[in-house]
């Protein structure tokens, strides 16, 4: 989620750099093909230029564009489209071969905002789009949520995945965003006051902050699929800064092993095939959405499998091995009082459960399991999903005995991560 913090964006970003090159010393191996995207068309924080400054930004993005052979995808704000020279502008970008995108009418953050409201700002944006093109034999089919907020419930996400696909639309994800939308003001504000020092070290940092998110986002895509040189998308936006930069960026870019890519070839990758439900109040790379589901989905069995070898243990009569998985701290409540401590525990287990026959047959059986997460905000100021460190599950638990009646009940299992491992630290059962 962008936090608009320009000015202590550009501080962090020496640190930033320095600190993630220190640490990851990122070197993808392979060549990388890379689609631009490019967003807030016609012209990005429209308030600070007059007509002519956005023609020439934008002529100036066309032109390195062509020089490197980009074919990007232009995302369209229809509200950007506003000042009278807005058509003219995105009609540059179609002449020159540049594909457009709805980014919604009015740039609304979905976290922010109810899901009728936001369908119908999205089929307003795809509706001015589709003006611009029709004329051209053209249609709209790509799509990008802004703030990249793509639901923070599930009821938001299925929403707007359901209106995409009714709109023969596509969501297009970001794998590399570097913030670099902060960077405009600043660089703005010290060009007209002619601060060439203060260009100069704006310049360093925009370059450094881009690097360093694309090495890294790239070596985290190729880590998530198995090593190979998975293909990127990389966020821009269409801003000043932007244009000042490009030629520099694109040059080194391909001297890491980067190519330009279309958005046909990049977006059939099975990389963004692979389905997620991550929901969350902000936005971020797909990166780290798929990481997060898999991290969940891994904390989830990784419980229910100690869960199943819980019972195993019991029903084997091996009662320190049933208390293994207790945290030595863990605190127990059940009808007769708290509990405090494994050893205690498995104290009164054998108390209560002198053999075999005592013990019967345990069946647990997970009712509902939780895996809560927080955000976790990198040195970019970009809040990124944190770990599951928790899980919470309440389960059925009930005990048969030859020649005598079932007992049965519930409890409530809090599991933390500690040392690598999932203990239970809290178990409340009735
Ligand atoms: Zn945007």
């Amino acid at each position: 989620m962008r936090r608009p913090v320009p000015l202590l964006l550009a501080l962090l970003s020496f640190l930033a750099a320095s600190v993630a090159l220190a640490q990851e010393s990122p070197d993808p191996q392979g060549v990388h093909p890379v689609l631009v995207t490019v967003d807030d068309l016609p012209i990005a924080v429209n308030r600070l230029h007059d007509a002519a400054e956005r023609e020439r930004i934008t002529r100036d993005i066309l032109a390195v564009f062509k020089k490197h052979g980009i074919k990007a995808v232009g995302m369209v704000v229809g509200r950007n489209m506003d000042p009278a020279d807005g058509k003219k502008l995105l009609d540059m970008w179609l002449d020159a071969g540049q594909e457009l995108g709805n980014h919604t009418y009015g740039h609304l953050n979905y976290t922010e905002t109810a899901i009728d409201a936001y369908v119908a700002d999205a089929a307003h944006g795809l509706e001015v789009l589709r003006a611009q093109l029709a004329p051209r034999g053209l249609a709209p089919r790509w799509f990008r949520f802004p703030f990249l907020c793509e639901g923070n419930t599930p009821e938001k996400l299925d929403a707007m995945r359901a209106w995409l696909a009714a709109n023969a639309q596509r969501n297009v994800p970001v794998t590399i965003d570097g913030q670099d939308w902060s960077f405009e003001e600043p660089w703005v504000t010290a060009r007209r006051a002619n601060d060439t020092a203060r260009l100069a070290r704006l310049s360093e940092d925009y370059l450094r902050t881009l690097q360093v998110e694309l090495l890294a986002q790239t070596v985290q895509g190729d880590e998530l699929f198995g090593g190979r040189p998975v293909p990127q998308v990389l966020l821009l936006h269409a801003n000043e800064v932007g244009a000042a930069h490009w030629d520099a960026f694109f040059t080194w870019m391909k001297t890491r092993g980067f190519r330009f890519a279309t958005s046909d070839e990049v977006l059939a990758d099975a990389a963004f095939a692979e389905p997620h439900r991550f929901v969350g109040n902000y936005g971020g790379g797909v990166w780290s959405r798929i990481e997060q589901e898999r991290r969940t989905a891994k904390a989830r069995a990784d419980v229910l499998a100690a869960l199943a070898k819980q019972a195993a243990d019991w029903n084997r009569g091996d009662l320190a091995a049933f208390c293994s998985v207790y945290a030595d701290d863990a605190t127990f409540a059940s009808p007769s009082g708290v509990t405090t401590g494994r050893e205690g525990a498995l104290e009164r287990y054998r108390k209560r459960y002198p053999d075999r026959a005592a013990m019967g047959t345990l069946t647990l059986e997970p009712v509902d399991v939780r895996t809560p997460w927080g955000n976790e905000v990198t040195l970019l100021g970009d809040a990124m999903p944190g770990r599951v460190t928790t899980v919470t599950v309440l389960a059925k638990w009930s005990i048969a005995r030859t020649g005598a009646a079932p007992s049965a009940g519930h409890t409530l299992l809090v599991f933390r991560r500690l040392e690598g491992q999932w203990k239970i630290v809290q178990d409340a059962s009735f």
